[in-house]
């Protein structure tokens, strides 16, 4: 399994990490499980194309602000809890020699309650040529 580290500089946040996956994936045939271990953090999977990403800043961050939650008395950051579920912590991709994404299938690493010092990205390859 390859350990990456990414720091954040915002509240929210799209790190392209596509190059850390293909570099791990390469020459490999099986699946490969990009997971992060943090549940105010999410993997993504979009375009890198920076109007896009400001549209998915804006948006969560409207899902979530002026809300009233339950956690927030405890870490104020309910809303960077339930977005990193529904994007969700791992995405998983066919691999054969290169990750089988499309040409507008980049991978993010989604910062949600930002700035952090270290955001853990496990990516794991599942090999299947036995
Ligand atoms: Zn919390």
């Amino acid at each position: 399994m390859i350990k990456k580290e990414f720091s954040t500089n915002k509240k929210y946040e799209l790190i392209d990490i596509t190059d850390a996956v293909k570099k791990a994936a390469k020459g490999k045939r099986g699946v490969v499980s990009v997971f992060t271990p943090h549940s105010t953090a999410a993997i993504l999977i979009t375009e890198n194309e920076p109007n896009l990403k400001k549209d998915w800043v804006n948006f969560l961050q409207s899902q979530v602000e002026e809300r009233s939650f339950l956690h927030d008395r405890i870490d104020n950051n309910a809303g960077s809890h339930i977005l990193s579920g529904l994007i969700g912590q791992e995405k998983t991709f066919p691999v054969d020699g290169d990750i089988l994404t499309g040409t507008w299938q980049q991978i993010f690493l989604v910062e949600l309650d930002g700035p952090r010092t270290v955001r853990k990205v496990n990516i794991k390859i599942i090999d299947n040529r036995g």
